[in-house]
């Protein structure tokens, strides 16, 4: 029984109001499988995640200001391209912005909208006008 998931068991999993990799108790399981649990920390219910959630690999999930310059260092400014508004970006991209200067895109927002990191913290920019 040493592999078989019991109710009341502790498991480690991925809580999404903690944001961390935390000791859950489980409570129900479908098949063998653990289904939910619930955060031994916060108390919060939901689905058993056994891995955080996939991000970009090198970029921290949460930036910190202090990240920006690794991350920028970690490009080649010579690369960066021109913010415009009529531009589309990706994340990871290093852009040049007139008045922020260089950022690192972070994610894509809605169907317009980037979040970028610049020196002073990170910004919500329109693309693909
Ligand atoms: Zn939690």
């Amino acid at each position: 029984m040493a592999d078989t998931p019991n109710i009341g068991d502790r498991i480690d999993s991925y809580c999404g109001r903690c944001k961390m990799m935390l000791a859950h108790t489980v409570e129900t399981i479908e098949g063998g499988k653990i289904k939910k649990c619930h955060c031994n920390t916060c108390g919060a219910q939901h689905a058993y995640r056994p891995k955080p959630p996939k991000r970009i690999p090198g970029m921290p999930a949460v930036p910190e200001p202090s990240d920006y310059d690794k991350l920028i260092k970690a490009q080649d400014a010579d690369k960066a391209k021109k913010y415009k508004t009529s531009d589309r970006f990706q994340p990871t991209e290093l852009i040049n912005h007139a008045t922020f200067g260089l950022g690192i895109v972070l994610t894509c927002k809605e169907s317009n909208k980037i979040e970028v990191l610049f020196q002073d913290g990170a910004k919500t920019l329109v693309h693909g006008r």
